[in-house]
């Protein structure tokens, strides 16, 4: 009788301490998962084409030159070149 009842309580200690390591689990990847999926910064950054090797540049790294009239954005001066660009 006194064994029964010491199973049973190791069996529910058991099932106890399960349920707390998974919400323990939970609690503590959610919130240290969603910073490295999306960054403030990467997704406020404003990502500009280079035509030449389709490439995204951000714009503000990215060198600005005038192809015809038109501005484009390029990842390199060598990108700029191939595009026949004038350097602005
Ligand atoms: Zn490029």
């Amino acid at each position: 009788m006194g064994l029964l009842r010491f199973l049973l309580v190791l069996v529910v200690l058991r099932f106890v301490g399960r349920a707390i390591a998974y919400a323990v689990r939970r609690a503590s990847s959610s919130p240290a998962r969603r910073p490295a999926e999306a960054p403030p910064q990467a997704t406020a950054e404003v990502l500009v084409r280079d035509r030449v090797c389709n490439t995204f540049v951000p714009k503000s790294r990215a060198l600005r030159a005038v192809v015809a009239g038109h501005e484009e954005y390029f990842c390199s001066a060598a990108c700029r070149d191939r595009a026949g660009a004038r350097a602005s």
